[in-house]
């Protein structure tokens, strides 16, 4: 049977669209992966943090928003999404703390919980904090992280049990077939599939699979990040929150036993490169001993390179593509896709069945075209 919807790209953006197109009965859906498994690239190479105070007070509405909806996946699906709500530190300069006033502001307004604190507070709540290299903090208790494996493969399932999403792995669309200047469908390294709309959720290869469209060029570009978790020697880390310096670009989180910390690098690449760099590695262990000495050097286990891709204004690409009609966007999640997939997936599902969304606007690729020479 002819999809309503194909959906290119079987990270976050496109499972979570993909959810809430077959849950709320939208329409029928294909979602092709060229992956032999969806989630092998941004989705899961991610931290899983979910942050519902990020400086930009619009993804703040996006992240309170979506950690609603991650709530009501972990409540109501049989185990879960191994959500943990142990809260989140902010740290930094006040000048840099000060930037975040609107959102914080927002979300108290909003129901959730957030406050400045001071450094003892902020080395209270996480012990491995030197509180004299601290000049405040932001803390939001409800605040976490995820299984990321468990919102991938849950996504899928409940999308999958309403008959209406079909998902065909190791497949790559590799055309956008056109007619009369109109999406009619794709063909990939298995065939051409049909559907009046198609769906670009191709996260860092988002721009690439537009070319391939002859859609409007956005300027998302692929920041590459190293994520590193150490030996699980740190017990008493288990009640910590995410402590995150905004200040110097240094995270980190229980995990496993121990901690999964990052220096929140952000090198420019394409989409191809996943080694993990030893000047990172240094730079980590540079960070821990200034800013977290009880916790230098980290004693790394593993390590993963990941690519965000991000647009200028770090808002999500979601809507109708300006120039070729039966194309959509959902991409440019960057660095908070897993906070804002569900958020994100909700505002395509409603633009595509015509509900209103007053999120639609921030996110428009519209945002990005030239104007005219005229
Ligand atoms: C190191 C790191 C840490 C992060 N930490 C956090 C965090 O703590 N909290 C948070 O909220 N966010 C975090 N993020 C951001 C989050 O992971 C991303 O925003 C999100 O995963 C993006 O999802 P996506 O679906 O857009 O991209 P992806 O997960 O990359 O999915 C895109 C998919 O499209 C497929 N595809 C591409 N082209 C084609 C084609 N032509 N045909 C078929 N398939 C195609 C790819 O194979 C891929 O599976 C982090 C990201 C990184 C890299």
């Amino acid at each position: 049977m002819t999809p309503d919807f194909i959906i290119v790209g079987g990270g976050f953006a496109g499972l979570a669209t993909a959810y809430f197109l077959t849950t709320r009965k939208v329409g029928r859906v294909l979602l092709i992966e060229k992956e032999s498994m969806p989630g092998l690239h941004s989705s899961g190479r991610s931290a899983a943090i979910v942050m519902q105070v990020p400086k930009d007070p619009v993804l703040a509405r996006f992240s309170r928003r979506g950690m609603q909806h991650l709530d009501m996946l972990q409540s109501r699906w049989k185990g879960g999404i191994g959500l943990v709500h142990n809260g989140s530190v902010l740290i930094g300069t006040q000048a840099d703390l000060a930037q975040y006033a609107e959102s914080v502001a927002d979300a108290v307004r909003a129901g959730v919980a957030a406050e400045y604190i001071d450094a003892e507070q902020c080395a209270h709540l996480v012990p491995a904090l030197d509180p004299t290299a601290i000049e405040g903090g932001i803390h939001c208790p409800s605040d976490g992280w995820v299984d990321v494996e468990l919102l991938i493969q849950g996504l899928a399932r409940e999308a999958v049990a309403t008959g209406l999403f079909t998902i065909l792995t190791g497949t790559e669309v590799e055309e956008v077939v056109k007619a009369d200047g109109k999406v009619v469908g794709v063909r990939t390294s298995h065939g051409r599939f049909d559907a009046p709309v198609v769906i670009n959720a191709a996260g860092p290869w988002a721009d690439e699979f537009a070319r391939l469209a002859g859609a409007q060029e956005t300027p998302l570009r692929c920041h590459r990040r190293h994520v590193f978790v150490t030996l699980p020697t740190r017990p008493e880390a288990e009640v910590w929150p995410v402590a995150w310096n905004i200040s110097e670009g240094y995270l980190f989180r229980p995990m496993q036993g121990g901690l999964l910390m990052c220096v929140c690098d952000e090198a420019e690449m394409e989409p191809a490169d996943y080694s993990v760099h030893s000047e990172i590695k240094r730079i980590l262990r540079d960070k821990a001993l200034r800013i977290s000495p009880a916790l230098a050097p980290p004693v790394i286990d593993h390590a993963w390179v990941g690519l965000r891709s991000v647009a200028p204004d770090h808002r999500m690409v979601i809507g109708p593509d300006p120039l070729v009609s039966g194309l959509f966007w959902v991409a440019g999640l960057g660095s908070h896709g897993v906070a804002t997939c569900c958020a994100a997936g909700e505002l395509a599902a409603d633009l595509l069945a015509g509900v209103r969304n007053s999120a639609a606007a921030f996110c428009n690729p519209g945002r990005f075209a030239l104007p005219s020479a005229g």
